[in-house]
């Protein structure tokens, strides 16, 4: 999912998703938490925290840093959302209902950000942890480069 054509029915999707995964475990999806989630999928890039403060000033929510950073947790907790560690921001999760170790493409022209999963990925990780007996916590692969969109742009101009 890169560049979208109908990125109202992704948000839709998304929203439904995470709808059935607070339904599933008795959470409340409430105002603050959709405004939120729905301000991350804005767009298919990463979010940064206070990009969300701000949006958030404009609204009629009053929402204070410290509750907004709790609905982050919450959404990130349930797996509706994810974090990139290095630049330290909020990207949507595009399939919250499956279990999943995720790594993730990070386009440093555009923004972009797509979710990968890889059972081979995943298997020489656990094969590695198993090794060296490591307890883990959380599993992240951020990879930063240049997306297919924005290589062919690139070429583009430098045929004209
Ligand atoms: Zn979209
Ligand atoms: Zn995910
Ligand atoms: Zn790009």
């Amino acid at each position: 999912m890169d560049f979208c054509l109908n990125h109202d029915r992704c948000i839709r999707e998304v929203t439904d998703m995470a709808e059935a995964v607070c339904a599933a475990q008795g959470l409340r999806f409430t105002q603050l938490r959709r405004r939120i989630f729905e301000l991350i999928w804005q767009n298919h890039g990463y979010v940064k925290a206070y990009d969300i403060l701000d949006a958030l000033k404009n609204d009629s929510f009053s929402a204070k840093p410290p509750t907004v950073y709790r609905t982050l947790d919450f959404l990130l907790e349930h797996g509706l959302i994810h974090r990139l560690n290095r630049l330290n921001a909020y990207v949507g999760c595009s399939h919250p209902q499956d279990e999943h170790n995720c790594y993730f493409l990070i386009c440093n022209v555009c923004g972009v950000v797509s979710e990968w999963h890889n059972d081979e990925v995943a298997s020489i990780i656990s094969k590695t942890l198993s090794r060296n007996q490591f307890e883990v916590k959380h599993i992240s692969v951020e990879i930063e480069g240049k997306c297919q969109h924005c290589m062919d742009t690139k070429l583009n101009e430098s045929i004209d």
